[in-house]
């Protein structure tokens, strides 16, 4: 933990020199001692400071100063520190100004030059000022800070980055700042860069301007480029079913690299309860497995590339080569695809223009909190809708449930539709879609079509989350790898037609169980034609397909 700082102020070098001495060799041990021999300096230092959540438990200035004297450094040092304590360094001359500043300016102490033996006439003064700070001291927080507004679509993509990367963070929403002084101080000393938003400071002082998750991935130490142009096996997609080749294969001996475009761990990192995953008898969260399965990559030297996107695959012999959005190639001998399915978009005015700002796909982990006390709109009628309800039950002072149909019954797990009935503050509507979202900046209302009585209903609604189903996103794999109608990937038996292998096929043997029609190219998980969408099928399909990508290996 960064120590708190006495800040002394002396344009005398020699008077500086000897009150520092003097603070570090009584109090170094707790505090940083840091001096300036300017007022202006000390000002800008403070502001810097101030950026890095530093704290500051005492400021010391010389009373006689060109241009600004210590009284008025004092009083400028509080607008930015209101909790340092606050002390004159003053001749035997300016005593009286020292006491009416006591009076008029609300500085704690003031001490007589020179202060000599410092145990009697500067360390028992500075102990009971010292003192009386510690008792209202709290330690500021040390990592990155966000600052931006809930409403901006360009805040949110930036915290659900963090938060499902796992990066540690402090929300602070600007718009707080009327009745948060900390905040509004903070925003003084930024200045005009604070219309930047988001910004992102960082522990080291240094801060982002409309910061982007690619920039702050790079800044936080999270890898997007490969360390090597070639890998035994590269994996498409850190969710359940890549994160599970990943390990299978690492730690079955093979050289492996995943990529992943936004955070390991897939859809099912946003689920905010798995319940039904093996060997977690009271469930977790997808954020919770993610995370586990992350360490258990790394741990077998898995190298986990992200945020970075795949964007085209070729062959080139017995090479498979991949290309990424950045234009950099990784090439391997065995390839595995594993990037599930997005959420469908709903079809509605407003939606588009409202994303992010009130309207949320999927999951809405870092949304949650935010919601408390509101009421809650999350369209759809399957597990995932159920699971956001429940979560968002705990915080929302009302959740409705937007059902297209008569009922869950016919759509969601039989534990969830019990855990919905027996939460109170949560309302299911049935024959309901949304027809229009409204707001200029941000979601103000939504208009719900009623599908029994044919009538359009308003409402006032300040988030809404949209779970209704989810398609693969395989166009960029069109010409190389054989898909259905919808875009799932088409493995093993599906590609035989009539006993024929795959055009193209130059093996003498049938495509491998969850193999493609590019050999050693596979497919796992929701991606696939014909999965089953659960956690543990993917994870199930990841781990064989290392056995099918190991006889691949040994025959090229
Ligand atoms: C809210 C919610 C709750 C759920 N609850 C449960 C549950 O309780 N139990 C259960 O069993 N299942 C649940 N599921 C379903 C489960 O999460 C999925 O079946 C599972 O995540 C599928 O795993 P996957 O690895 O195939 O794909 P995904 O988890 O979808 O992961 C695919 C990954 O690939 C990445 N990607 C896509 N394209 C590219 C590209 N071109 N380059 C690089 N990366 C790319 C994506 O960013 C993503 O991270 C839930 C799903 C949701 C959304």
């Amino acid at each position: 933990m960064a120590k708190p700082i006495l800040l002394s102020v002396d344009d005398d070098s020699d008077v500086l020199r000897a009150i520092e001495r003097d603070l570090r060799s009584r109090y170094g041990a707790e505090f940083r001692v840091i001096g300036s021999d300017s007022p202006a300096g000390a000002l800008d230092l403070l502001k810097q400071l101030k950026v890095r959540n530093d704290s500051v438990a005492l400021l010391l200035a010389d009373q006689r100063m060109p241009r600004m004297n210590g009284v008025e450094f004092l009083q400028e040092g509080m607008r930015i520190f209101p909790d340092a304590k606050r002390a004159l360094l003053t001749a035997y001359a300016d005593t009286s100004a020292a006491i009416s500043a006591i009076n008029e300016a609300n500085i704690n102490y003031f001490f007589l030059k020179p202060w000599d033996p410092p145990a009697d006439h500067l360390y028992p003064q500075l102990d009971d000022l010292l003192d009386d700070w510690r008792a209202s001291y709290r330690p500021t927080f040390e990592g990155i800070r966000v600052l931006g507004t809930r409403w901006s679509p360009r805040c949110y993509e930036l915290r659900d980055f963090l938060a499902r990367n796992h990066v540690p963070y402090q929300w602070i929403d600007i718009e707080l700042s009327a009745t948060d002084p900390e905040t509004k101080r903070l925003l003084d000393v930024l200045g005009p860069e604070a219309a930047s938003l988001p910004v992102v400071l960082f522990p080291d002082g240094t801060k982002l301007l409309e910061g982007v998750p690619a920039e702050i991935a790079q800044k936080v130490g999270l890898r997007t480029r490969a360390q090597t142009n070639f890998y035994d096996l590269a994996i498409i997609g850190g969710g359940p079913a890549g994160l599970a080749a990943a390990v299978y294969g690492a730690s079955e001996g093979l050289k492996t690299v995943m990529i992943e475009r936004e955070a390991p761990g897939g859809q099912a990192g946003m689920s905010s309860r798995i319940e039904n995953y093996l060997g977690f008898p009271t469930g977790l969260s997808g954020g919770d497995l993610a995370r586990r399965a992350v360490v258990q990559a790394q741990r077998f030297g898995v190298e986990i590339l992200s945020p970075q996107e795949a964007v085209s695959i070729r062959t080139e012999g017995p090479y498979r080569i991949i290309k990424l959005v950045d234009n950099s190639e990784i090439s391997c001998h065995a390839l595995l695809v594993a990037t599930g399915v997005q959420w469908r978009r709903l079809e509605a005015p407003g939606i588009d223009k409202l994303q992010g700002a009130g309207v949320y796909y999927g999951g809405g982990t870092t949304e949650a909190l935010s919601c408390r006390g509101e009421i809650v709109y999350v369209v759809g009628g399957a597990n995932s809708a159920g699971q956001a309800a429940m979560n968002f039950a705990k915080y929302a002072e009302k959740v409705v449930l937007l059902v297209r149909g008569d009922g869950l019954a016919s759509t969601m797990s039989q534990y969830l539709i019990e855990q919905i009935e027996q939460t109170p503050n949560i309302q299911v509507w049935t024959h309901a879609g949304v027809a229009e979202a409204h707001g200029d900046t941000r979601l103000e209302g939504i208009s719900v079509r009623c599908s029994d009585t044919d009538k359009i209903e308003r409402v006032p609604a300040n988030a809404m989350f949209i779970f209704i189903g989810a398609l693969p996103r395989t166009d960029w794999l069109a010409g190389v790898v054989e898909r259905d109608d919808r875009g799932f990937i088409l493995t093993g038996p599906d590609l035989m037609r009539s006993g024929e292998r795959p055009k193209g096929w130059t093996l003498e043997r049938d495509p491998f169980l969850l193999e493609t029609n590019v050999p050693g190219l596979f497919a796992v998980g929701d991606v696939r034609h014909g999965s089953v969408k659960r956690v543990a099928s993917g994870v199930g399909e990841g781990s064989v397909a290392v056995q099918f990508i190991h006889q691949y290996l040994s025959k090229v």
